[in-house]
């Protein structure tokens, strides 16, 4: 098998120490910079044939944020790469004490087709920068982006350091059973786990970015004009087939009627009249997708959108009301262009309906009280998320992102990403000038001075 053969070979090259060196990984990003540079239209081309995305989408979600990354990174890598002195107590006097970063080793990325070309290659700039070598499977769902990839990759890496293996499910399941040192997942729940107990076997750490659902809560106190726009751009970008995307709004009652007529007027203005036609709105991924968006149309009523053309694959920007909590549309990631609003009078019920469900990978409050905007950062467990906007938070390198319980293990971006790549190792380095024979149980007294 092809794989296997590429995992020896990547084993061998690893050993050398090429991988290591400063320059080595400096280098390797600064190619990995101008190959983005120059397949840009290659990669828009193939994002508009796997999801229908627009130029504007394509670089603003994909390509600009893995340039900035690369940037962002090389900057820093010889400062988070060097040794780190730490503090050492004074019973171990004579010593100093330092934290190593160190490569894993042998990755393995694999990644999902919604965002097929960033959440690639995102996490393979952590890992070059760390130090690792690197399998990179991409979902078979965007083939296109999957094989610009391929190709990208193939020509300015030789896949002893980096090599792209395309493929599905079976594919991904062989790559599963080799002896890798580090697993970066990105996908759902349900494969996390598959990948989870994979890894458990060997013991193998696992980073694990999944979804959930994300809610939004519009208080009685917010902005509304922005609060319509900010949802529309984040829950309608890539027709909400994003992880972060909102995928249900808890809206104080008062405000509701105000929110929807507001949010109609904005979804034309981004999508037109006629969002299905629309060059600037995403399409569904397949099928399988298309089928089980269209069954929760049916799952309360549709005050916004829900025409359908099912043989292109695209459904309106849509809203439903009265959505019961126990309805389809609420037991599973919606993870498509439909939004159930509910209403609340009480901020604090609120709170307790989202905290019955999973902690989600995102959380969005719209409020102008600081105290309220406090009280749901802390009483609410949930990956990230933002205090009067949506999705942005995902922009900052100097923020980590990533989900906690069902929604993910582990983050990356910028320095997190170097962390999430790397193995910590700790080191004292003991003096020879003169040993401390206090320590020893031989020694009178040892006891009474440890006790101390
Ligand atoms: P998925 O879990 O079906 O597939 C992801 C990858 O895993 C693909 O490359 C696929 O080939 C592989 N895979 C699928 N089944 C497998 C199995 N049984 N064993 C081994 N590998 C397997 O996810 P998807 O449909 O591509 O993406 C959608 C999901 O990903 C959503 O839940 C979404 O929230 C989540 N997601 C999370 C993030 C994040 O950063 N946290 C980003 C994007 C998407």
């Amino acid at each position: 098998m092809r794989h296997k053969e590429i995992f020896e070979k990547q084993k061998e090259f690893y050993l050398t120490g090429k991988t290591k060196e400063i320059a080595f990984r400096l280098e390797s990003l600064r190619k990995l910079q101008s190959a983005i540079k120059r397949y840009e239209p290659d990669i828009t081309t193939a994002l508009k044939k796997d999801l229908h995305r627009s130029e504007f989408d394509a670089y603003l979600s994909e390509i600009g944020p893995t340039l900035d990354e690369i940037k962002y990174v090389s900057k820093r890598l010889k400062t988070w790469a060097k040794p780190r002195k730490v503090p050492t107590p004074q019973v171990l006097m004579g010593s100093k004490s330092y934290v190593y970063p160190e490569p894993y080793g042998l990755t393995l990325i694999i990644s999902p087709w919604n965002y097929p070309f960033n959440l690639a290659v995102m996490p393979l700039i952590g890992a070059i920068a760390a130090g690792n070598c690197v399998t990179l499977k991409p979902s078979e769902w965007a083939p296109h982006t999957s094989q610009v990839i391929m190709q990208m990759i193939k020509g300015i890496f030789e896949e002893e350091y980096i090599a792209v293996i395309e493929g599905d499910v079976e594919t991904s399941k062989a790559l599963l059973d080799l002896p890798f040192d580090h697993i970066f997942f990105t996908g759902s729940a349900q494969v996390g786990k598959t990948i989870m107990e994979k890894a458990a076997q060997t013991l193998t750490p696992v980073t694990l970015e999944l979804g959930g659902k994300s809610p939004v809560i519009i208080d009685k106190d917010a902005n509304i004009e922005l609060a319509a726009r900010r949802i529309v751009w984040g829950k309608w970008l890539n027709a909400g087939q994003t992880c972060v995307a909102p995928d249900y709004v808890l809206i104080h009652e008062e405000r509701k009627d105000v929110w929807l007529a507001q949010l109609k007027q904005e979804i034309a203005r981004f999508y037109g009249t006629d969002p299905l036609t629309s060059e600037n709105y995403g399409h569904i991924v397949n099928e399988r997708h298309f089928s089980r968006l269209e069954a929760f149309l049916a799952d309360g009523e549709i005050v916004i959108g829900g025409k359908t053309d099912a043989q292109r694959r695209v459904i309106e920007p849509t809203v439903l009301t009265g959505v019961s909590w126990e309805a389809p549309v609420m037991q599973e990631e919606i993870f498509g262009p439909i939004l159930p609003v509910f209403t609340y009078t009480d901020l604090d019920e609120a709170i307790a309906e989202i905290r019955k469900k999973e902690k989600p990978l995102a959380l969005y409050f719209f409020s102008e009280n600081e105290q309220n905007q406090e009280k749901v950062i802390r009483s609410l467990p949930f990956g990230g998320g933002c205090i009067n906007d949506t999705i942005v938070h995902i922009g900052n390198p100097h923020l980590p992102f990533g989900g906690v319980g069902t929604s993910g293990l582990g983050n990356y971006h910028g320095k997190y990403s170097f962390d999430c790549f790397s193995h910590e190792k700790a080191i004292v380095k003991q003096t020879t000038q003169f040993d401390m024979p206090l320590r020893y149980s031989f020694t009178k007294n040892a006891l009474n001075w440890l006790k101390k």
